[in-house]
């Protein structure tokens, strides 16, 4: 199954409000998220030295364990972690069991599935309603939206441009 830009949004509305209530604290804590879907997170050790820096992360459904890489910034934890979210959300029985991250935008599943994966991780980094709020408290200046919701500025950018016809006015 695909999945529509708004069937994502839908998931991540419901997903949000199951595990975070009415409370959002900035940045969205997405290991909390995963706590409370009963996954343990832990640091992922590469120990063939050149996966350090090429595998970000991996997730198993069936151990219901997400991995991420030590050696990778709190932000990159941060968007794996959200984008292997998208895949619990998503894919978790499309037959998969473990599903790795790779540096590149592709891991080894489909290319569809992978850019669900990373609409449903913008959605939930940067929740729709509070990132349009903060857009405009900051005028739309991106490296301060991308400090707050502790992404970079390239995913930033891009969530400015995905809300643009639900932001009153141009920058
Ligand atoms: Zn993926």
């Amino acid at each position: 199954m695909t999945y529509s830009k708004l069937d994502i949004e839908k998931v991540v509305d419901r997903l949000l409000e199951v595990a975070l209530g009415d409370i959002y604290v900035l940045p969205v804590d997405i290991r909390s998220i995963f706590h409370k879907l009963g996954y343990t997170v832990r640091d992922y050790i590469p120990t063939n030295k050149k996966d350090i820096g090429k595998i970000s992360g991996l997730i198993s459904f069936d151990k219901k364990a997400l991995l991420l890489n030590k050696y990778d910034s709190d932000q990159r934890k941060s968007f794996t972690a959200a984008h292997e979210l998208g895949h619990v959300s998503l894919h978790a029985k499309k037959g998969f069991d473990v599903i790795y991250r790779k540096e590149n935008l592709y891991d080894s599943v489909d290319v569809n599935t992978e850019r669900e994966a990373n609409y449903f991780a913008a959605c939930v980094l940067m929740p729709k309603y509070l990132f349009i709020h903060y857009c405009k408290i900051f005028n739309g200046d991106f490296y301060k939206l991308a400090k707050k919701f502790n992404v970079s500025n390239e995913d930033s950018i891009e969530r400015i441009e995905q809300l643009r016809t639900h932001l009153a006015y141009s920058f």
